[in-house]
């Protein structure tokens, strides 16, 4: 690893050490410019050792091995005799000096060298749609800005898209599927705008009848329905329950407007689907110990694990268990800055057994108190661009932010199984509030929505890339052998998934190489998502590369400049020119701002949708970036000519009036 001027540092460095307990190095004030060469090379070489007053002190087991790799015995006596010697080499590298001096064979300490970089940041945290709201309900341009149900309530009417029924006993025209008067189911109607009429089916004469009319409804009414169904008084009311402007599915059903309350209340959001996600970053787990999820013997013992992993019984917290394929441990990072999975998964129980109760009129479920009596609760786990969901078990919660799972539920959610994010949803809540009717109608809007349930995954039919997880208790010495010689992977013979396939242990009875104390012991929260602005997201960047060795600073500044700046630069500015434009209090968008300046809709103020802040902000750090970091002159002149394009357009920063005073 060190160059032999590095080497030949270290030892003329210690050869002026002395063997005591410990191995003693000379480090005082005036021999730092002698010595520091050597100790850079003691840094380079991992060896640790502990600075003390004028001196470095390196552990006896550590100086042991040191030394023995100079072919020397850790005595005093042995080390004057020999270190002196040590003078003399015929010019060959490190590694074949070190050979001809230690009784064993000394291997390159790293053989091949992976680079990696950073995806993106961990990921935990309960899914909004845009505007955030809380229930499929539409409340037109009544709910404002917001899309407030209070401020439409208040309105008195919402006029948008509705459904179309009519209760079968009392002949009441409403837009839920059951009538909210009396109680009773209702058909649906049907309704033609070329002829003006209602009718009972979707076809009558060759003419088309839509399954909804755009009509105007008595927000108040159906406010006060809910409001008395879930027995709310004025202070049971949330602060603020939200809408949508319009539903976009096929027939515009429209969710129960008691829902949203109740979401407002237990502070969860709607997705377009009509079930509450939380989405987090995937990790794989095939072990762990009770105290490590913080769920109690008996508990777990409840949930099935009887024995760990040699076989005694489960007794204390710190036995290591083997994790079963439907189990699955929750994120509650108390380190980030969004809501934790425990307090939101507690919040979708309580919302649950609320609208069974009130809403449904059945006995509420769950009737969960507090977050320990989570573990054993159902749940579907779903990766994106999906249509399938996975049954999986929460056993407990552990200060990762990420969906910790075996690799068999990894891969029976994808066809992928790397780093990516995937979703929870409460078993429960997928089945009471789920509905394919509330789906999008555009192409794609199935997407991400639980159309299938998986409740027992099969081993050969998950993702074969788990099949190559090798599940041995040591990683064999022929394998460090072959990499040494540079073989492929599948050359080598180890116990793989795939040979347990069909068998009567292809779940169970894996094992890992490598133990670790608590899987907690990570950093908990990455500092990407903890830095306010990009600014200081991209400056901690850059001072961690440059303490990083392998890492060219410069390469990496060209690349963010490149693959990240310059595009977002170019592409905002050229958006500049094409925006719409935006009224501040009705949302409305205009392709062309109205000659009269103001929105036609209710005359609030007209804004821009792309500032011009947000170009300059860009193309500031690039410039920034790139002469700090001393970037190639073709990259830094692309910049330049970048920043006179929007110059040109958004003239050029004004030059500053000085007093002359100050050039005297
Ligand atoms: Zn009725
Ligand atoms: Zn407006």
């Amino acid at each position: 690893e060190i160059n032999f001027e590095e080497f030949t540092n270290l030892l003329n460095w210690i050869s002026k050490g002395i063997i005591k307990e410990n191995f003693i190095l000379p480090y005082a004030e005036k021999d730092l410019v002698k010595f520091e060469n050597g100790k850079r090379s003691l840094e380079l070489l991992g060896c640790e050792h502990e600075m003390a007053i004028e001196k470095v002190i390196i552990k006896k087991e550590n100086a042991k091995a040191l030394l023995f790799n100079l072919g020397i015995a850790y005595s005093d006596e042995v080390f004057r005799h020999k270190i002196s010697k040590l003078n003399r080499f015929s010019k060959k590298s490190v590694l074949e000096i070190i050979n001809d001096l230690c009784k064993f064979k000394i291997k390159n300490k790293a053989g091949t060298f992976i680079g990696a970089r950073m995806g993106r940041p961990e990921k935990a945290k309960l899914r909004k749609l845009v505007g955030s709201p809380h229930t499929l309900f539409p409340v037109g341009v009544e709910g404002g800005r917001l899309k407030s149900v209070f401020e439409a309530v208040e309105k008195g009417s919402s006029k948008e898209n509705f459904p179309l029924y009519e209760c079968s006993s009392c002949k009441n025209s409403t837009i839920y599927p059951k009538c909210e008067k009396c109680g009773e189911f209702c058909k649906r109607k049907f309704y033609s705008y070329k002829l003006d009429q209602f009718s009972n089916s979707e076809d009558v004469d060759n003419e088309k009848f839509l399954p909804f009319k755009n009509q105007r409804i008595d927000i108040k009414h159906f406010f006060e329905v809910a409001k008395k169904k879930l027995g709310f008084r004025i202070d049971d009311l949330p602060l603020v329950v939200k809408g949508l402007k319009k539903t976009s599915s096929k027939g515009h059903d429209c969710e129960n407007l008691a829902k949203g309350l109740l979401r407002a209340k237990y502070n969860l959001n709607v997705n377009k689907d009509g079930t509450v996600r939380y989405d987090i970053s995937e990790m794989p787990l095939t072990h762990f110990k009770p105290k490590e999820i913080g769920t109690s013997v008996e508990k777990l013992k409840e949930l099935g694990y009887e024995k760990d992993i040699n076989n005694s019984p489960l007794e204390n917290d710190n036995q290591i268990l083997e994790i079963f394929p439907h189990d699955v441990v929750l994120p509650a990072c108390k380190n980030s800055p969004d809501e934790m999975a425990d307090e939101v998964l507690l919040n979708i129980t309580n919302f649950v057994d609320h609208e069974l109760e009130k809403l449904y009129d059945k006995e509420s479920f769950f009737k969960f108190k507090n977050k320990k009596e989570l573990a054993g609760t159902l749940i579907g786990c779903m990766a994106p661009h999906n249509c399938a969901a996975v049954v999986g078990r929460v056993i407990g919660f552990a200060n990762i932010q990420a969906l910790l799972a075996s690799p068999y539920m990894h891969a029976a959610m994808r066809r992928d199984c790397d780093g990516d994010e995937a979703c929870i949803i409460l078993l429960m809540d997928l089945l009471l509030n789920f509905s394919k009717k509330f789906l999008p109608a555009h192409r794609g809007g199935t997407q991400d929505a639980p159309l299938v349930l998986n409740t027992r995954m099969r081993a050969g039919e998950v993702d074969d890339m788990v099949f190559d997880l090798d599940i041995s208790k040591k990683i064999p010495l022929e394998l460090f052998k072959a990499a040494e010689e540079e073989k492929s992977p599948y050359e080598i013979k180890m116990d793989l998934v795939k040979d347990r396939l069909g068998g009567k242990h292809e779940f169970d009875g894996i094992h890992f190489s490598y133990d670790t104390s608590d899987i907690n012991l990570g950093p908990s929260c990455s500092s990407y998502k903890t830095l306010p602005t990009m600014k200081d997201k991209l400056k901690n960047q850059m001072i961690l590369c440059k303490k990083i060795r392998a890492v060219d600073t410069t390469d990496v500044a060209r690349l963010v400049i490149e693959r990240h700046l310059i595009r977002d630069i170019k592409g905002n500015f050229r958006k500049f020119s094409m925006q719409v434009f935006r009224c501040t209090s009705c949302n409305s968008k205009y392709r062309r701002p109205p000659l009269v300046g103001k929105c036609t809709n209710c005359g609030g103020n007209l804004m821009f949708t792309i500032s011009k802040g947000s170009i300059l902000k860009y193309l500031e750090a690039a410039l920034e970036l790139a002469i700090k970091y001393n970037v190639s002159s073709y990259l830094l002149e692309c910049l330049e000519i970048v920043k006179k394009d929007i110059e040109s357009v958004f003239g050029r920063e004004k030059e500053k009036q000085e007093n002359l005073a100050k050039w005297f």
